[in-house]
């Protein structure tokens, strides 16, 4: 489970997240909507511990992600992201890619890194891929490989940050379908997304951030169905 309780964030001066508490429950999908410059990414850098808090607190599993004695690299390997984009080693293959992690960092054999690697690679429909370099693969394929290489260090949660904001339309479907197959799979995903059909269609929950306040979370069918916040109906009158 990831609690978020409270949290406070600023970059200086700059108040950026003020304020939010969120208790994602284990197999449970949230979807982040909002404008540019509202919090979302900076909440998902605070969860997995890339930045500092001012107050408050998250919690991952009962672990206080910015407590002192916090082994945060241990913590980070039950975290899976995946960004907007991703740079790949070009010189490497798809499967080393993915491979290059698990035999990094969790210390697995070359034989069984590869295995891994064939695996989620295979999970996220690049199977016929496999000794591909990334500069052979489209955008769609390579954020997949993005995703297969997060899989691939057996997270217990995945965070995307618009991790098909930088594709072009045509590609952006194969990349939410993979994301659509995790979450039928159980994954447990924070989704911070523009995709509002896909927020609408595989989320358990949708959280509305304007200004560094989650303004409104609720259901998507609630959310999208009856906004509250003006602040949010006027969002969705602009992406629609
Ligand atoms: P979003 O992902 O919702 O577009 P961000 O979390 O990226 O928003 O940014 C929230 C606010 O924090 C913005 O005003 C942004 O300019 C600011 N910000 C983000 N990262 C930094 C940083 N490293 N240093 C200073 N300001 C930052
Ligand atoms: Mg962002």
């Amino acid at each position: 489970m990831i609690e978020i309780d409270n949290v406070h964030k600023s970059f200086g001066e700059l108040e950026v997240i003020k304020g939010v508490s969120l208790q994602v429950n284990k197999g449970e999908v949230v979807s982040i909507i909002g404008g540019s410059g509202s919090g979302k990414s900076t909440l998902l850098m605070c969860i997995n511990g890339l930045e500092s808090i001012k107050s408050g607190s998250i919690r991952v599993d009962g672990t206080e992600v910015h407590a002192k004695g916090t082994d945060i690299n241990k913590l980070r390997q039950k975290l899976g992201m995946v960004f907007q984009q991703w740079n790949s080693f070009p010189h490497l293959t798809a499967l080393e890619n993915v491979a290059l992690a698990p035999r990094i960092v969790k210390g697995k054999s070359k034989g069984e890194a590869r295995e891994i690697a064939a695996h989620q690679l295979q999970h996220v429909g690049l199977g016929e891929k496999l000794n591909a370099f990334p500069s052979a693969l489209s955008g769609g394929q390579q954020q997949r490989l993005a995703i297969a290489r997060a899989l691939a260090m057996e997270p217990e949660y995945m965070l995307f940050d618009e991790a098909t904001s930088a594709l072009d339309p045509e590609l952006v479907g194969e990349v939410l379908d993979t994301m659509r197959l995790l979450a039928e799979e159980g994954m447990t995903m924070i989704c911070v997304t523009h995709e509002m059909g896909f927020a609408r269609e595989v989320s358990d929950r949708v959280a509305f951030f304007h200004q560094g306040i989650m303004e409104e979370i609720r259901p998507p069918q609630e959310l999208f169905g009856s906004p509250r916040s003006e602040h949010l109906q006027r969002f969705l009158a602009k992406v629609k």
